[in-house]
């Protein structure tokens, strides 16, 4: 029995209304609990610090296909960053794209405890698992890219929205996966025969469907099986100017899907979806347009795509988006087709203070992420590492909760780029309490995650201590102490044990895998139909392509009926 009393710090819950109040937390056997006795407690003083729930990543691209091919073709990325061994920890790389061991440290160190990966083609289900399981600290999920998968493309086009149901509920307990991801569909469908899809009724090759079709019909499969997350969505037309009209025509097509005012729908990075004008000239912000949407409506989660100013690494399942940088960029890429699931592409990416177009980019993730009111509907990501690497995280903390922070790199930034930002005219700076709910609280809900993101009785364990004192510290000025802070946590605790102290880690755990088990009525036919297709759809042996349940190292089922 392992019993910890943190004691006397500055709490921010917002799950449970908690802004700011000293107080203590108890645990015991990695739970929260109302109280432990003050005795045998293991205690840390908290005095003068900010304690927090662990933080919640909604969208990471940390393990799978796209990761490792991105760490291949850049060995330069890894030279620059060399991680070497301590006691404790094991060696490795970073720099946009970390071996695994380095991830979880890394994200472990800022008071990450969860993590999401949100693109695995289910054909590279096994290898994305053998990578979440070497990721130490943090619980981790996967979410499979269904959004041009044949079975959901045939069952669609019919009509079936049961059928195309019972193959999602297939594939998440096959692939081991937690959510639904969808990136540009019909998109990557069409790639397979070098074309593309340009707006939301573009009709995808040898399917008779559309994208708002495969959106809003899967935003229906999601309800119909009782998923704890929306559906996960990167929109079409991507990083193109003028996408905001494609967004918003997405957002409304949404409003047909019945939703009881809560959201059916996450758009991911909207950063990249948010960009006005008609060419890369006169390419501006629309964060205005799509703020104002944001604000009146109820059905969408989103988040942010912040660009960082330094050299990353862009990975996509939206292969023909990737062929477009290419051709922008001119830089060496890798492109791909996956059998019958969807497509990929990499391609490095410096972003650059002095690009016109990368300083508006910049301007835009913050002009939405302050412009949207309700902190609970968007949330603090890179999109890591498209936008720029998990670690910068800091760095947006100090331009969202302070104003001098961002003025003060928007003035680096290319003239053009700071005559077109709405920054200037921003006064809001994030409250410790609103930036909770960006980086945990409101992951943690939109994700379904019941034991997480809040410090309740009964949630799982996870805490970050900042040292920051609220009652002494003005963030709003001092933010570089504040970035250096939230660098560095005091301490990290997993499961009720110490893992980071004083921003190196101190101790290994393994995190789980979480996956769904969606329970239908058919199951033993889908997986027989199944048997059959794969002879006829895939070249693969049906055998080959289960993740089985021991291939999880610490697996955390969570199992979910659906009537269908
Ligand atoms: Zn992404």
């Amino acid at each position: 029995m392992t019993e910890l009393l943190i004691k006397n710090g500055f709490v921010f819950d917002p799950l449970n209304g908690i802004n700011g109040e000293k107080m203590d937390i108890a645990i015991k056997d990695g739970k929260i609990v109302a109280s432990v006795s003050d005795q045998n407690a293991k205690k840390i003083d908290a005095t003068g610090l900010t304690v927090m729930p662990g933080a919640v990543d909604v969208h990471t691209h940390i393990a799978g296909g796209e990761v490792n091919t991105g760490r291949m073709i850049r060995p330069e990325d890894h030279v620059k960053d060399v991680v070497r061994k301590t006691a404790i920890t094991r060696s490795g790389t970073g720099y946009s794209i970390p071996s695994t061991f380095v991830t979880g440290y890394r994200y472990s160190k800022m008071g990450y405890t969860t993590v999401m990966n949100p693109s695995m083609a289910p054909l590279g289900a096994k290898h994305t698992h053998e990578e979440l399981n070497d990721i130490p600290l943090l619980d981790k999920a996967t979410f499979p890219l269904l959004g041009d998968w044949w079975f959901v493309l045939e069952n669609l086009q019919k009509g079936d929205l049961e059928g195309c149901a019972r193959h999602v509920a297939w594939i998440m307990e096959t692939t081991k996966g937690y959510a639904i991801k969808i990136v540009n569909p019909g998109g990557l469908e069409s790639w397979g025969f070098g074309r593309n899809v340009h707006s939301i009724d573009d009709v995808v090759p040898n399917f008779d469907i559309t994208p708002r079709e495969i959106v809003c019909g899967l935003a229906k499969v999601n309800k119909m099986l009782n998923l704890p997350h929306t559906i996960h969505l990167h929109t079409n037309n991507l990083g193109i100017p003028g996408n905001y009209v494609t967004t918003l025509e997405t957002m409304k097509a949404l409003e047909s899907v019945p939703n009881d005012g809560k959201p059916i729908c996450h758009i991911t990075h909207v950063q990249f979806s948010s960009f006005a004008g008609d060419n890369w000239g006169n390419m501006k912000s629309a964060a205005e347009e799509i703020s104002r949407y944001i604000n009146n409506h109820n059905h969408m989660t989103f988040d942010m795509g912040q660009i960082i100013f330094t050299d990353t690494t862009t990975m996509t399942a939206d292969g023909p988006f990737e062929f477009t940088l290419y051709q922008l960029s001119g830089h060496k890429w890798v492109n791909s087709d996956v059998e019958t699931e969807t497509s990929g592409g990499i391609i490095p990416m410096h972003y650059k203070r002095k690009s016109a177009v990368n300083a508006t980019q910049w301007s835009i993730g913050l002009e939405l992420a302050l412009l949207v009111k309700d902190p609970w509907k968007i949330f603090m990501t890179t999109d890591h590492p498209n936008a720029g690497p998990f670690f910068a995280y800091p760095k947006i903390i100090a331009w969202l909760t302070s104003k001098k922070a961002r003025m003060a790199t928007l003035a680096k930034c290319h003239k053009k780029a700071q005559k077109k930002s709405l920054l200037p005219s921003i006064n809001r700076e994030l409250s410790l309490y609103e930036l909770a709910i960006m980086t945990r609280a409101g992951q943690s809900k939109a994700l379904g995650l019941k034991g997480k993101g809040h410090l309740g009785v009964g949630a799982d364990a996870d805490v970050a201590i900042y040292n920051i004192n609220p009652e002494t510290l003005d963030i709003t000025q001092k933010y570089k102490t504040a970035r250096k802070a939230f660098d560095s946590a005091a301490y990290t605790i997993k499961d009720g044990k110490i893992v980071v102290k004083d921003g190196e880690v101190v101790q290994n755990v393994d995190g789980r895998t979480m996956w769904l088990d969606v329970k239908t009525r058919e199951q033993l036919k889908v997986d027989e139909e199944m048997k059959r297709k794969f002879k006829e759809y895939w070249t693969v042996e049906y055998e080959n392509y289960p993740v089985f349940d021991h291939y999880v190292k610490v697996p955390e089922a969570i199992t979910v009926k659906a009537d269908v």
